[in-house]
């Protein structure tokens, strides 16, 4: 018998036996079987110590590579629940999956955990890497499984295992002679492999296999990484993140609210206005200059269209429904059945189709800041981040399917350079084709994919592909934003979509005086505004630009005789569109200067006599040591000429 190995280079090896990926790895170098986490073969990852039995494609896979990243987190789940029934007797284990930044693992025990376990659980842990205990895998029947978790007392694995694996053989993991669980793997070939590059974060509450009417459980909570230094980078990023929280920003900086009596729905304050004016101002000169046509549609519409849009049988759940009564009508009493709406796509199609269209309007380019309203279970809000009441930066082209690939480009570029505005470098772009649901022919969908990936790609920006995750209607992009702390965000989308004009009956004049149906481009750049500012709150710590600050700069009199002059240089700045506060409380300037630095204002105008007899100011930028003495007309100019590409402050 011979086993022929074939390695990533091309180059073969042959075995007269069964061989481990582990052997393997020692036969090419000891240092590599010492790095060695995983083995993938015919590109499936196996334990070290599986023995592999015929020919196969193999490659060792070492523990700083990402694929072995989910591995160094499960197997920490696998030696947390270890620790804890070291130390807590007669808990129950159930599941313990890896987890995006970690892990962590389900278990039944009455007493609550409390913080200082888990600080003797992460002991233990360690202690249990140190020990190097050796993982190995184990097939058994069913029978024997269930036999076993019954006699461990393990009623939730033996009840999993009796439901929900019915005459299965079963892998079961151990770790050193004693503990083991039911695992597929694959794990690292010893509990000393995990290294110590992990910490426990917090115990919560969760119920058997997700379902509220079975058993409670306690959730214990993990991160793991490969290093030390990719914890710790991790760990410094929440921390930063604690910092630039937009809730805890937009109390100490006064910029909004929410309240429980409207649920997910901001109460914004004169100052987070201010910001969400600027924004909106911003867009709306961009939208403008191109060529997108601004429009306002109404929030409560009946059901009807709803219906005729599709959205009644398939989104009815996060709608809000408004019911009246309309009193007598004609004879008859009538109740209109209206919902909020939770996207504007219907309402812009009504507009489209008013008056006879023809290919000369196309492409159309309808947008709106549009304000909807979904339900959201109150449990997942979160601050801005997640609402119930949101404005979109919505906007819907209308186009011929020759337009798609243009349009494309032109949102791209213009997504872009907003992205580059508002202080975001580092874009990329999810790409989602295809899937196997789906309405349109092939040869539309060649088309449209097509012409997506190729202005993806003439704009420059990396890109990655989700197969198959494209909408029902049509592929479309997702664009994900880098903030300042290496956090992403999805905010922009471009979604193609041949099905709602159908629906919903939207037709123009083809140049041979045929009726066509046009093909709808839905996007949007910031995605909600809410949400975006929460973004922009969290990315420059409530540090705003000049040109984006809700208050951009506060004029401060060094002494009471100059107050008369600082109103009239409040004034000016005011004048000028600038959004502008006196401050003549009589208070020492130092004092002022540090409560306005701490409020994140960008510039201090400072007045004292001398500038009141010269007609000057003293202009203090946020986060630098350079002030400037200039004319009042001069220090006007310059604060209104601040935008996005002219920023003065830090
Ligand atoms: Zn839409």
């Amino acid at each position: 018998m011979s086993i022929n190995i074939t390695f990533p280079d091309g180059n073969q090896k042959s075995f007269d036996a069964p061989v481990t990926g582990l052997a393997i790895a020692q036969a090419i170098s000891p240092g590599l079987a010492k790095k060695a986490a995983l083995v993938s073969v015919n590109g499936e990852l196996w334990d070290l110590a599986r023995p592999i039995e015929a020919d196969a494609a193999i490659s060792i896979i070492t523990r700083d590579k990402p694929e072995a990243l989910e591995t160094i987190r499960h197997d920490a789940a696998h030696v947390m629940a270890q620790a804890v029934q070291e130390l807590y007797p007669g808990t129950q284990i159930t599941f313990g999956p890896s987890t995006e930044t970690g892990f962590y693992y389900d278990f039944a025990r009455a007493e609550p955990f409390t913080e200082g376990d888990l600080e003797q659980i992460e002991q233990r842990m360690r202690q249990i890497v140190k020990r190097d205990l050796p993982i190995t895998r184990e097939v058994w029947s069913h029978a024997d499984a269930v036999r076993h978790f019954e006699a461990a007392g393990e009623t939730f694995k033996a009840e999993w295992i009796r439901d929900g694996l019915q005459d299965r053989m079963l892998t079961i993991y151990r770790q050193g002679d004693q503990w083991l669980d039911l695992c597929l793997g694959p794990h690292l070939p010893s509990t000393g492999r995990l290294g110590t590059a992990f910490k426990l974060t917090k115990v919560s509450g969760a119920y058997w296999r997700g379902d509220a009417s079975k058993a409670q459980l306690q959730r214990i909570y993990g991160l793991a990484f490969a290093t030390e230094d990719e914890l710790k980078a991790h760990l410094k990023m929440i921390e930063e993140a604690e910092k630039r929280d937009h809730r805890k920003l937009g109390r100490t900086l006064d910029l909004f609210h929410l309240q429980e009596e409207a649920i997910g729905q901001v109460f914004w304050h004169p100052k987070g206005w201010a910001l969400y004016r600027a924004l909106e101002d911003y867009v709306r000169r961009q939208l403008d200059a191109a060529g997108y046509q601004e429009v306002r549609t109404p929030m409560l519409v009946d059901r009807q269209l709803w219906e005729d849009s599709g959205h009644w049988a398939n989104y009815r759940r996060n709608m809000f429904i408004a019911e009246v009564d309309e009193g007598e009508i004609a004879g008859q009493q009538r109740r209109s059945v209206l919902a909020v709406k939770p996207m504007n796509c219907p309402c812009h199609v009504q507009i489209f189709r008013q008056g006879t269209r023809s290919y000369r309007d196309l492409p159309l380019r309808m947008a709106e800041f549009g304000a909807c309203h979904r339900y959201e279970p109150s449990g997942a809000l979160h601050g801005l981040m997640r609402v119930r009441g949101f404005v979109q930066d919505d906007a819907h082209i209308f186009c011929t399917e020759a337009q798609i690939s243009s349009e494309t480009v032109a949102f791209c570029d213009l997504l872009k350079r907003m992205y580059r505005d508002l202080g975001f470098d580092d874009v990329s772009v999810k790409f989602s084709d295809r899937p196997d649901n789906r309405a349109g022919e092939d040869a539309i969908w060649d088309r449209a994919e097509d012409a997506l990936r190729k202005a993806v790609e003439q704009t420059g920006l990396p890109y990655t592909l989700n197969p198959g995750e494209g909408a029902f209607y049509g592929p479309k992009l997702e664009f994900v934003l880098r903030d300042a702390i290496g956090r992403d965000w999805q905010c922009g989308t471009l979604q193609v979509d041949f099905v709602l004009p159908e629906r919903l009956d939207a037709g123009y004049v083809a140049e041979d005086g045929s009726r066509h149906r046009p093909v709808m481009l839905h996007r949007a750049i910031l995605g909600s505004f809410e949400r975006f500012i929460g973004i922009l709150i969290e990315n420059f710590a409530g540090a705003f630009p000049l040109w984006l600050a809700p208050v951009q700069a506060v004029v401060a009199p060094i002494v009471s005789d100059a107050d008369s002059y600082a109103s009239r240089v409040c004034d000016a700045l005011r004048q000028a569109g600038l959004r502008v506060e006196a401050d003549l409380r009589n208070e020492k300037i130092n004092y002022k200067i540090r409560e306005h630095a701490s409020q994140k204002i960008p510039v201090i105008v400072v007045v004292g006599r001398k500038e009141a007899e010269e007609g000057t100011v003293t202009l203090r930028f946020r986060g630098q040591e350079r002030q400037q003495t200039l004319p009042l007309a001069e220090a006007v100019a310059i604060l209104q000429g601040s935008g996005p590409n002219t920023d003065l402050a830090a």
